[in-house]
């Protein structure tokens, strides 16, 4: 395990969950800021994927706000976003790209196919518009799956070119570490980041499943939780 991982200028730290920092001098993006356990530096960009209270957190969010930071969200999460009184806020639709502090910014589509709240009723289902990103700065493309099943669309970010994949692995409501571990196949990250365990839903076994399960073929770094 590692604080954080490096690609050129860009640094990406894990702070739990699936809330992520990711840096460039002078630029700081954060994904799905939750839980948090301090609120500096301040945010440029701030990447919502859906409304969930561990995704959107008001209260994070507000920590992380100066008067230049621009949030993102799909328009689910608006609601939950203005809550925090975000000064700027860009609606999020799939395969919408668009540029946001220097950070070139697509949404991508984030659903579930077969993880049910109830019989016949999925926990993220495909209409209602929630996302994952993918975000290039410094020229690195990071990919932050959001909560979702391993679906179609993934095919897409495989002729994207993607460094770093953020994947979700815990199962349950997310892909299980072998769903991730075929999303990985299918996306060809030179890297992948396990990410939505050890706080809400399952734990580092699943990370280290995932990454037994990709072993040989694609790189997994698990990050140790930044304090
Ligand atoms: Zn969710």
């Amino acid at each position: 395990m590692v604080g954080e991982y490096r690609a050129g200028e860009v640094t990406i730290e894990w702070l739990g969950h699936d809330a992520f920092r990711v840096r460039r001098p002078g630029v700081t993006v954060y994904f799905d800021p939750y839980n948090l356990r301090g609120y500096s530096p301040r945010a440029d960009l701030i990447l919502v994927s859906h409304e969930h209270f561990d995704h959107c957190s008001p209260g994070d969010i507000a920590g992380l706000l100066s008067e230049k930071t621009i949030v993102a969200a799909p328009r689910i999460a608006v609601k939950c976003v203005g809550k925090a009184g975000a000064p700027r806020i860009i609606e999020a639709k799939a395969w919408t790209p668009f540029n946001a502090a220097g950070v070139t910014v697509t949404p991508v589509p984030a659903y579930n196919v077969n993880k049910y709240r109830s019989p016949g009723r999925v926990y993220h289902p495909r209409g209602d518009g929630r996302v994952g990103y993918v975000a290039e700065l410094g020229g690195v493309k990071i990919y932050h799956a959001g909560d979702t099943d391993l679906i179609p669309e993934m095919e897409r970010l495989k002729d994207m070119g993607i460094d770093v994949a953020l994947l979700p692995v815990s199962g349950v409501y997310v892909m299980t570490p072998e769903e991730a571990a075929e999303a990985a196949r299918l996306i060809r990250p030179k890297v992948a980041i396990p990410m939505h365990y050890g706080s809400i839903v399952a734990s580092e076994k699943e990370a280290k499943r995932f990454k037994d399960l990709l072993s040989g073929e694609i790189d997994v770094v698990i990050l140790e939780r930044k304090v």
